[in-house]
């Protein structure tokens, strides 16, 4: 099994090969933080199944123990990395691979930092992007790098 992602701008991509571990969802404040989101979604894996097939992340150094992989010249979150040997995490961010869709979460964590809305995201209103502003969809043209190897 080999699976490929990256960030938005192309410049840092990557291969897995193998089987990914566990998939988990981080509501934990220094992960919201880092992906300016609600929570951080990762999937775990070993260093030595992922090759970087164009460019490298840049790191930032979040706390004594982790390390978090980014794409410099864009910012997508990329990797959270266990600097010691007592926390030896490797994890990809799940929005970062090329195809996400069964990358599902298995669990919760760092439940004691979610944010009280939350829970309550799937109950929310639905519109599809044209719905919600009709025709503008259509007018985008990304500048983001595609969902696949260039
Ligand atoms: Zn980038
Ligand atoms: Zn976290």
């Amino acid at each position: 099994m080999s699976r490929s992602g990256g960030c938005q701008c192309g410049a840092v991509r990557f291969r897995l090969e193998g089987d990914l571990g566990r998939a988990s969802i981080c509501h934990c404040r220094m992960c919201q933080k880092a992906f300016g989101g609600f929570f951080g979604p990762y999937v775990s894996a070993k260093p030595e199944q992922v090759t970087w097939t164009r460019g490298a992340p840049a790191y930032f150094q979040s706390s004594n123990l982790v390390r978090r992989g980014f794409c410099s010249a864009c910012g997508t979150q990329l990797t959270f990395e266990g600097t010691a040997p007592s926390a030896p995490w490797f994890d990809l961010a799940i929005g970062a691979f090329d195809d996400p869709t069964d990358i599902a979460p298995t669990v919760q964590l760092g439940v004691e930092s979610k944010l009280p809305y939350v829970d309550h995201l799937a109950e929310l209103g639905r519109r599809t992007l044209d719905e919600a502003a009709a025709g503008y969809y259509a007018s985008v043209v990304s500048h983001q790098h595609p969902d696949h190897d260039t």
